[in-house]
């Protein structure tokens, strides 16, 4: 403990090594927490990007519309769910020449839920029906007016309509039953029919039926997933090449065979890639040839300039980068963390070494404030600079998203445009959050965070419909930006590391 003030410490790490007051702090006061980006993807061919063939992802997605079928009985409907199924209603067709059987065959689909149940008479009424009405279930007796319910079922097949087709029978005889059976009838029920037994049938039918609908809206839903993939490929500007476990070249676009053509001369489809795909990271490197012919062929100049280069590097194993989020910097006012061993960042925003800079300014403007009331002085600067350095360290990351994902997206060049038109016309509301970081010291990092989500909505929704510039009503955004965002000088702080 320090007799004559508090210690201020800017690094902290639990190593046997480390002075037993920080060791003690990072043991049991500051829980951290380390987020870790993904890394950014190099190839060494940094132009071409290699994918490995994999089955395309299908996005899940829920049936277009559920409906829920529902058992009925004695007049009262619905004692639960019995059936998913991908459409609202299911429309059964019964065709019979006897009255009193369709009607019978109505009253015990419609209480079971079944809605709409139709009926025909004869084969013409039927034709009629299927051809104007969407059907997911016929059901039909083999006699009928006219014609037969196997012709029915001939002409549903040969006319390519899915929905499963239950012959009835009166008469079953081996001639009828192999017909139903070659023309794909579901089932072949002999009168008298059971109720229970035209349930279950209908039952059965119908749930294979919507697994077949399910099936086929899967295998569109997967031709459109493809097609979407073959344009991006085709028309993608970085050259994109397709290669296998072996390293083969299965397929290339056009970007990649220019390149190829131009860098690579002789590589292509059939060919195998070898060095070209080689992991060459840091990470790989394990012994001091290897080392040397790294740094020989990537960074030749380096390798000349630091003699003990295998050795020093072996010594030094690779960090990572990663964020810091704790909280209780200080410990009864004898220790207090500031910079990086108190709120690390990762570096994707370059104000790691500023806001350390931060802290000592906001330290020192309270110990000016309050004199040397150490626990006080150190809890007003947690409780001032914990949201702040939480802020920068999420902009940091998002940082680091933006860049890798979104610099080559028109629609984010046209919301930077419109950032800087809306920070010309109305400045003292509106200024894009990576100046409000960078160049303005006096907003602080919450501000810059939270001014930023409200100016991120505001372009994007004044860019909507926009192609470019031309189509953006930028009265109405600035009109909105005035609106939306008080007077920046109402929040401003008299931090001045960051320079503007
Ligand atoms: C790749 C990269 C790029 C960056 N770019 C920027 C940028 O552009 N702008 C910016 O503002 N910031 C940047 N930063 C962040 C910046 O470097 C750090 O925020 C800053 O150095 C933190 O300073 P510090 O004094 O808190 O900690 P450090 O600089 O880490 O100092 C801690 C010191 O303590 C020593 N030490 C460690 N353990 C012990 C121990 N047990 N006993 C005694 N001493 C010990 C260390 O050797 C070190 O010298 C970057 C960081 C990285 C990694």
């Amino acid at each position: 403990m320090a007799k004559n003030g508090p210690i201020v410490m800017g690094v902290i790490k639990p190593t046997s090594s480390a002075p037993p007051t920080a060791r003690k702090i990072a043991e049991e006061g500051a829980s951290a927490r380390i987020r870790v980006p993904a890394p950014i993807p190099i190839s060494p061919t940094s132009d071409v990007s290699i994918l490995r063939e994999k089955p395309p992802q299908i996005p899940s997605s829920a049936p277009p519309r559920i409906a829920t079928l529902y058992r009925a009985r004695k007049g009262r409907r619905a004692r639960g769910p019995r059936q998913t199924m991908t459409d609202e209603s299911v429309s059964i067709l019964v065709v019979d020449d006897e009255t009193r059987l369709r009607e019978t065959f109505h009253f015990f689909l419609t209480r079971e839920g079944y809605a709409p149940v139709m009926t025909a008479s004869g084969y013409e009424q039927a034709l009629t029906m299927i051809r104007s009405e969407k059907i997911d279930l016929i059901i039909s007796d083999i006699v009928l007016e006219q014609s037969s319910g196997i012709d029915l079922l001939k002409y549903v097949r040969q006319n390519n309509l899915d929905c499963p087709f239950i012959v009835i029978t009166g008469f079953p005889d081996v001639s009828t039953a192999a017909e139903s059976l070659r023309f794909g009838a579901f089932d072949y029920i002999v009168k008298p029919v059971e109720k229970e037994a035209l349930l279950r049938s209908v039952r059965l039918a119908l749930q294979q039926r919507f697994l077949e609908v399910g099936r086929r809206q899967a295998e569109e839903e997967r031709e459109r997933y493809r097609l979407f993939l073959d344009a991006v490929f085709k028309s993608a500007g970085d050259g994109i090449v397709i290669i296998d476990e072996q390293h083969h070249i299965i397929k290339t676009n056009e970007a990649a065979e220019t390149l190829f053509g131009e860098l690579l001369p002789g590589l292509g489809i059939g060919s195998t890639l070898g060095s070209e795909v080689a992991d060459s990271s840091f990470a790989t490197l394990r012994d001091e040839d290897g080392i040397r012919g790294f740094f020989e062929e990537q960074f030749p100049d380096a390798a000349a300039l630091i003699p003990d280069l295998a050795e020093d590097f072996l010594q030094r194993p690779i960090g990572i980068l990663g964020t810091v989020r704790c909280r209780h910097w200080h410990d009864r006012g004898n220790v207090l963390l500031l910079g990086d061993a108190a709120h690390a960042i990762v570096p994707f925003h370059g104000q790691g070494m500023n806001l350390a800079f931060e802290d000592c300014v906001l330290l020192d403007r309270i110990v000016r404030e309050i004199g040397n009331d150490w626990p006080n002085v150190f809890a007003r600067y947690e409780a001032e600079q914990l949201a702040n350095a939480n802020a920068i360290a999420d902009m940091a990351l998002d940082n680091y998203v933006e860049m890798r994902d979104t610099v080559r997206d028109p629609k984010f060049a046209l919301r930077k445009q419109l950032a800087f038109e809306l920070e010309r016309r109305v400045p003292e509301h509106f200024i894009p959050r990576y100046s409000m970081v960078m160049f303005h010291a006096d907003i602080p990092y919450l501000v810059a965070q939270q001014r930023g989500e409200v100016q991120k909505a505001l372009l994007e929704e004044f860019t909507a419909d926009a192609a470019n510039i031309d189509d953006v009503d930028i009265d109405a955004a600035s009109a909105a930006a005035a609106r939306r965002l008080p007077p920046i000088d109402s929040i401003r702080n008299d931090l001045s590391v960051r320079k503007s």
